[in-house]
């Protein structure tokens, strides 16, 4: 059978004869739960629309970027604007200066920043950096955090590596792989028994703000601030990645509401949440990604001045980039910040909970065992009904059950990660009729997964 051309499935046919499995990155091939995965041909708000035609209420919104939808008009035309006047110098340009400050004043331990293309890369700098301050070799890592590829940081990662049931990858050389220890995340007695015997050897400890790479978990209590004074008491420093939590779960990302609350201008969280951090810490080093580039390719990493001012030509640390500060990147990221007031963050809070209950009702009434956790505005569903706490917890779920409701969604024309380890994304364009779409659609996929 000849298949038409403009297929998802000769497209993914197509794809696969030339690409590894079809996809540029693992989880969009749909291993885990099986099928064609659409392609989207475009996609406009909370919409997406594939090359068969079929429209989709978006809760993937690419991994997080598309915090204002997408298409928003705004971001598309600073981009265009920006695209007029040349699409790369390799030279410095006004847009970085600008995202770094907003960045910089947005988040309270942010003294300077780098902009590089990727998450995986502000991870790989910010731990090369903490490796040069310390003169030390390993990094501590949580089971279930995800840091993008980072050879030191594959151990047991979230993510994709969780979605196809990887302990890590091969490639990562023996030595790399000595130098990352992996704890169970939230396991303080873990953490204090380690720096009591390998303290003078840690560089860093690294762990996503709040973690959301094996579903959403939320931190115990001050335990980011547990790690800073457990990493400082023993000459180490504190990476948090806010990669995905930046300012997504609050305007000042998961650090909005466990950072200190008193001192220094405190940013609307916008999500309700109770600080719960109540000690004055603070990261050595902080990475970001996702929403700062509004959809372009971006990331950075910043903190302490003294620790950045370590970058090359300043100092010894050698990092670079061809494309780092892109001009359609930073005015992309800027248009988006534009958006991103305190009213985007109490609507973004709304839509948020609103969909929780919406799911949790849905389920209830097909009598599915779920458990829906949040960080902030961020939020995940596990198909099981114990909290979960650990990545061990994660992976003990009903993947199975997922796979149902999240084909029956796709059917009901709703686009939800194809992974029961992801967090849903929600964008200030899922408006009351788009949440309505989704009501629509949750009864038959909550009775498919039961
Ligand atoms: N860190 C976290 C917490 C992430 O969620 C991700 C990606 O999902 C990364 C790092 C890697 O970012 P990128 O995919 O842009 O390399």
């Amino acid at each position: 059978m000849t298949l038409d051309e403009t297929t998802s499935e000769s497209l993914f046919d197509r794809a696969k004869q030339v690409i590894p499995a079809g996809v540029n990155s693992p989880v969009r091939a749909f291993g885990s739960v099986g099928g064609t995965p659409p392609f989207i041909a475009s996609a406009s708000g909370a919409l997406l629309t594939d090359a068969d035609g079929h429209e989709y209420v978006d809760l993937v919104g690419s991994w997080g970027p598309m915090i204002l939808g997408h298409a928003n008009p705004r971001v598309v035309d600073a981009v265009r604007e920006a695209a007029g006047r040349g699409l790369s110098f390799g030279a410095p340009q006004t847009g970085e200066v600008s995202l770094v400050e907003e960045l910089v004043r947005r988040v309270r331990p942010l003294r300077k920043v780098r902009l590089v293309n990727s998450g995986t890369e502000a991870t790989m700098s910010a731990l090369r950096v903490a490796r040069a301050a310390t003169g030390r070799d390993v990094v501590v890592k949580f089971a279930g955090c995800y840091h993008g590829h980072v050879d030191a940081l594959l151990a047991e990662a979230g993510s994709g590596v969780a979605t196809f049931a990887m302990p890590g990858s091969a490639g990562v050389t023996e030595g790399t792989a000595r130098d990352t220890i992996v704890l169970p995340y939230g396991d303080r007695d873990a953490v204090t028994s380690l720096f009591a015997e390998r303290g003078g050897e840690i560089a860093a400890i690294i762990t996503e703000a709040a973690p959301a790479n094996m579903g959403v978990v939320t931190p115990p209590e001050s335990f980011n601030a547990f790690l800073a004074q457990t990493a400082h008491a023993a000459g180490a420093l504190l990476i948090t990645d806010e990669v995905l939590t930046g300012f997504r779960a609050s305007a000042e990302g998961y650090y909005g509401i466990d950072g200190p609350t008193a001192g220094g201008t405190r940013a609307a969280d916008g999500a309700g949440a109770p600080p719960v951090g109540g000690s004055d810490w603070a990261p050595d080093l902080m990475t970001f990604g996702k929403v700062i580039g509004g959809g372009l390719p971006v990331g950075a990493f910043g903190g302490r001045a003294d620790l950045m001012d370590l970058l090359a030509p300043l100092g010894p640390v050698y990092q670079a980039g061809t494309l780092s500060g892109n001009p359609l990147a930073t005015a992309a990221g800027l248009a988006t910040f534009a958006g991103l007031d305190d009213a985007a963050y109490a609507q973004l809070a709304r839509t948020s909970s609103t969909l929780q209950s919406l799911v949790a009702d849905a389920l209830t009434t097909a009598g599915v065992p779920h458990v829906i956790q949040t960080a902030g505005t961020l939020f995940s569903v596990f198909f099981r009904e114990q909290p979960v706490t650990t990545y061990e917890d994660a992976k003990d779920q009903d993947t199975a059950a997922f796979g149902r409701f999240f084909h029956a969604l796709l059917e009901g024309g709703v686009y939800l990660p194809p992974s029961a380890f992801e967090a849903w994304f929600v964008s200030t364009a899922h408006d009351e009729q788009i949440v309505d779409r989704i009501a629509q659609a949750l009864p038959a996929a909550a009775r498919a997964a039961a």
